[in-house]
């Protein structure tokens, strides 16, 4: 196959939603139909029970499970998927985000008896910002939800997104009766608990075709006829470049437990969404059917042996091709290194690769050589952009504890960070450090891992901060006064970017008032 037919092959997306709204049972299903998968119950859930943990072990192995099914390949009606999983817990949103970055489409699974929960808003906003094409499910119709246009109108306040419904349900919970699609105009009946992956839906000439009656009764049947006419009207045909650049979500509706409009929202994702995208290496872009090999590091999983530092680099691939053996260049180190070990993650297992293409996600076995953000190429120079950090929200000072170990906690610091488990900031004045995270259970994580891998021992002391915000101003004399001004809130991240560390809300306010030549920025790319 030519490069050309292997992109247009691939498909690469991730499945985000609040915890508990669905997400691994609809990847289950999803699996099922890609044949990677022969039963229910074989995908685990990532998610991290936080009440029946003991210690961070236990949640070290629960985070062990998320990584296994952190990539899932799998091969449907001729087009290779790619699915990344995301995890769920608002502690790990961090990495959530960076893997958003690696992704061309995102399905966004919402509950519809909760209908837009928290999380959910704030993978979303990750979205818009990168203008990802989103396809929303709305699950568990088999249970009382809420009324389907209110749960539009949500979706559209409160995501910032317009909608455009492929499916519509009739009745819901236990008047549940199918969908009917909008775009195909045929009827699927709803039947509990699906054995058959897939039964054929009926198609339906239009909806005057007097069988509709006979399938789900005459009071349904009405309001379908309605709600299609309306739907139809105001909707009109989906608008693919909308959806494509990330205006308009379509909408399905369905049971991803009853294996109930899966089949439906596979096959539209397969017509509609995005082969392998475009992107930008510092100024320029870079098409996937660029001929040489690139690919940039989203996400670092580190030892799960501690006692050898053996991690895994995930590598997305962006443009070429990819094979093993090969020399590859290592921007940021400006190094070339040989890649003699690269796997690939075809549902639940690893398996060696020899080749790979734009789209595809590998995992390389690292010694400590990347870090989060870093590119691979051929040998041409430039870093992918768009793996910002972004603003964390609970700060705490790092307070070394045994002086006989201070190499070993740099040390340590540094690799726990270029993994991405948190963000240092350090204070340019005194040697303050300051470490940023997005969850409470990071803290433990960090010490725990400080002790038991580097030997160092850490004290976590609070820090009244309310943000870290990157500073820029088109004017050098101004910025330097700023800081000058500012000394003892001012700090550099890990790539010693200036930051400004605001103490509370207000105070950044009056901040950015009085100093209007100064912009802040709430992620590190801007
Ligand atoms: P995740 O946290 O988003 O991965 O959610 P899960 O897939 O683990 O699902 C959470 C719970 O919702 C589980 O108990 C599922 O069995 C249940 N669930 C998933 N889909 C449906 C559905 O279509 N209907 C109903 N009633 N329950 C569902």
């Amino acid at each position: 196959m030519s490069l050309a037919q292997e992109i247009d092959k691939r498909r690469t997306f991730g499945i985000i939603s609040h915890p508990d709204a669905g997400k691994t049972t609809l990847t289950e299903k999803l699996l099922l139909f890609g044949g990677a998968i022969q039963k229910a119950g074989a995908v685990k859930s990532n998610k991290i029970d936080m009440h029946a943990r003991s210690d961070w072990m236990d949640i070290e192995k629960q985070r062990g499970i998320s990584v296994a099914t952190s990539v899932m390949a799998f091969e449907y009606e001729g087009k290779r998927i790619n699915l990344l999983d995301t995890p769920g817990h608002q502690d790990f949103a961090e990495d959530t985000y960076r893997t958003l970055t690696a992704v061309d489409s995102v399905i966004m699974v919402i509950d519809c008896v909760k209908g837009v929960e928290i999380q959910t808003e704030k993978l979303m906003e990750v979205c818009r910002m990168r203008k990802t094409p989103v396809i929303s499910f709305i699950n568990k119709l088999d249970r009382e939800g809420q009324d389907p246009y209110d749960l539009l109108d949500e979706i559209e306040g409160k995501l910032g997104i317009n909608v455009h419904p492929l499916s519509w349900p009739i009745g819901m919970g236990k008047s549940f009766q199918g969908v009917y699609s909008l775009y195909d105009k045929s009827l699927r009946l709803f039947k509990a608990k699906q054995q058959q992956l897939h039964e054929e839906a009926t198609k339906l000439e239009d909806l005057d075709d007097p069988r509709l009656e006979e399938f789900i009764g005459e009071a349904h049947a009405a309001q379908l006829r309605e709600d299609a006419e309306m739907l139809l009207d105001l909707y009109g045909p989906l608008d693919v470049d909308a959806y494509l650049n990330g205006d308009v979500a379509p909408v399905f509706f369905g049971s991803a437990v009853n294996n109930f409009g899966v089949k439906e929202l596979l096959d539209a994702f397969l017509q509609i969404s995005p082969r392998p995208i475009a992107r930008m290496m510092d100024e320029r872009e870079v098409l996937p059917d660029h001929k040489a090999f690139t690919g940039f590091v989203f996400k670092i999983h580190a030892n799960m042996d501690p006692k050898h530092r053996n991690r895994i680099a995930f590598l997305r691939i962006c443009s070429g091709k990819f094979e093993r053996g090969s020399n590859y260049y290592h921007t940021r180190q400006d190094k070339k290194f040989r890649i003699s070990q690269a796997t690939a993650f075809m549902a639940q297992d690893k398996e060696t690769i020899d080749e790979a293409y734009p789209g595809d996600i590998i995992g390389l076995y690292d010694t400590g050589n990347f870090k989060i953000g870093d590119t691979l190429t051929d040998g041409e120079n430039g870093v992918y952009r768009g793996i910002p950090s972004f603003s964390p929200e609970i700060f705490r000072e790092v307070i070394n504890k045994d002086a006989m170990k201070t190499k070993q906690l740099e040390k340590g610091l540094t690799q726990l960070m270029d993994e991405g488990v948190a963000q240092l900031f350090n204070f340019e004045l005194g040697s303050r450090k300051a470490v940023g995270v997005v969850g409470q259970l990071q803290f433990e994580v960090i010490q725990h891992r400080l002790k038991h891998e580097y030997g160092a021992t850490v004290e976590f002391v609070g820090m009244q901060l309310y943000k870290a915000c990157w500073i820029s101003s088109q004017d050098e004399k101004k910025l330097d006064e700023f800081i000058r001004s500012k000394q003892r809130h001012i700090a550099k991240d890990k790539d010693g970017k200036l930051v400004f560390m605001a103490e509370s809300k207000a105070w950044l306010q009056m901040v950015q008032d009085n100093f209007p030549e100064i912009e802040f920025h709430f992620t590190s790319e801007f």
